[in-house]
């Protein structure tokens, strides 16, 4: 069967591939799925939102769905209205989330507020393409209302999850940038709360996306860099576009990996408890040496935080997440919380009374380095089965993409869920052997891509 979802919903750019008819029909199979219970739509700033949030609300109205519009919200603030609702059946949000200006997309998630499980999207998607859609009579067709209390809520949750006292003590200055996408109407807001001096960028919603690309990586946060340590702020914070990610920039101006964010959030979530963190394939073996330390065991997965959330769900984790800033802390919610890691970091920074750059240091010298190489979408299985080819005699893992694995680092080479790309992920010992596999890798994908 065709699938219709990718590791993180249905993705596409908008017109030839995301458009008013798809997300109609998904709409129709979404509320088809939900038969026909209530359900809460919300969107991040993409231009297209607002066509295809409406094309989506009247599919999920004509299977009798009643819908309450959030409006503009991060992921996680949609997520947690849903949990908390107590009787809506699941939710729609309209995101293409760290993707270019010209996708979007639509995400399914369940009544916990939780993305929906692969099981769950294939029976949206077997709906679709045998087009079994549910039909209400003209006295059952779903009702739609605004609601714009769920940033409120989502902003109070976190408030009540965090130290605040100590973080409000310490006065930090924070430059933050939600790169013009849906963290704009939340986490400038809960800094304020949080007794920080807050210094904005991209902070205006426009889904024209005209400060950077959504994607939080250190080619398009130059700007941040910049101003973080040119004002001497304390933090700098940026977020992808529907915020569900936080990525961070340290008092001396450094991008800090998202594995690196995620070994020192994990270490303070389970410091002196123990307990599991789920993390996938692609995050950097500090995760494991920092966990270990720290009393606790590593989980690994396959790539996506659908699978990483469920495994948390399944095992009962203490904490969870990716290596791109996409962090999960279940005493909140079962899904990655941009803002929700932002406060947590702050905390981090307050109880330790140390500055950032000083606990990245701290850690275990893990260099890392990450890359990119379009590959068309039609060849994506052809190169895959070619590096397994290229790579046989080698100590591979392949519980996602190859896995190359070696005395002094590794490297992982996998397929985006939702781009043309093949992503490649690399650790060493120091930063030259860092670059240098991460450059094996590159190599290897071009050279599978040059195989016909
Ligand atoms: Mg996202």
């Amino acid at each position: 069967m065709t699938r219709l979802f990718g590791t993180n919903g249905i993705r596409g750019v908008v017109g030839p591939e995301m458009n008013a008819e798809l997300a109609l029909k998904v709409g129709r199979a979404i509320g088809t799925s939900f038969e026909g219970g209530p359900v809460a739509l919300g969107r991040d700033t993409r231009l297209s939102g607002p066509m295809l949030a409406r094309a989506a609300a009247s599919g999920l109205m004509s299977a009798g769905c009643d819908v309450v519009d959030l409006g503009v919200v991060p992921t996680p603030s949609a997520q947690y209205f849903l949990a908390k609702s107590g009787y809506l059946k699941g939710g729609v949000v309209v995101t293409a989330s760290h993707n270019p200006r010209e996708f979007n997309g639509l995400k399914a998630l369940d009544a916990r507020g939780m993305e929906a499980s692969r099981e769950e999207e294939e029976a949206i998607e077997s709906i679709f393409f045998d087009g079994r859609f549910r039909v209400a009579a003209w006295s059952e067709v779903g009702s739609i209302r605004s609601d714009d209390t769920a940033n409120h809520r989502y902003l109070d949750a976190i408030l009540a999850k965090v130290d605040v006292a100590s973080i409000r003590k310490s006065a930090f200055t924070v430059v933050v940038d939600p790169g013009n996408g849906a963290g704009c109407v939340v986490t400038p807001y809960l800094l304020r709360s949080l007794g920080c001096r807050v210094i904005s960028l991209n902070a205006q919603p426009d889904g024209a996306f005209p400060g950077r690309m959504p994607e939080p990586i250190p080619e398009h946060l130059g700007d941040l860099m910049r101003v973080v340590s040119e004002v001497h702020a304390d933090l700098g914070i940026a977020h992808d576009g529907d915020a569900d990610r936080a990525i961070f920039v340290d008092d001396k101006g450094s991008f800090v990996y998202g594995d690196k964010s995620l070994a020192l959030l994990a270490k303070a979530a389970i410091q002196g408890r123990g307990g599991t963190v789920v993390t996938p394939v692609s995050t950097s073996s500090l995760i494991d040496d920092v966990v270990r330390a720290a009393g606790g065991r590593v989980v690994r997965t396959r790539v996506g935080s659908p699978i990483v959330a469920r495994t948390m769900f399944e095992t009962g984790a203490a904490f969870g997440g990716e290596e791109n800033g996409g962090v999960i802390f279940p005493d909140h919610q079962f899904c990655r919380d941009g803002a929700m890691s932002a406060a947590k970091m702050l905390e981090i920074l307050a109880h330790e009374g140390k500055r950032l750059s000083a606990l990245v240091a701290a850690l275990p010298p893990y260099h890392l380095k990450k890359a990119n190489v379009s590959v068309p979408v039609e060849r994506r299985d052809a190169v895959l089965a070619s590096l397994v080819e290229l790579t046989k005699g080698r100590k591979v893992d392949t519980t996602d993409g190859v896995k190359i694995v070696e005395a002094d680092g590794a490297f992982l080479v996998r397929p985006s869920g939702t781009e043309p790309i093949f992503r490649v992920y690399s650790e060493g010992r120091t930063p030259e052997r860092a670059d240098a596999l991460a450059a094996e890798g590159v190599d290897l994908i071009k050279k599978a891509l040059g195989r016909r």
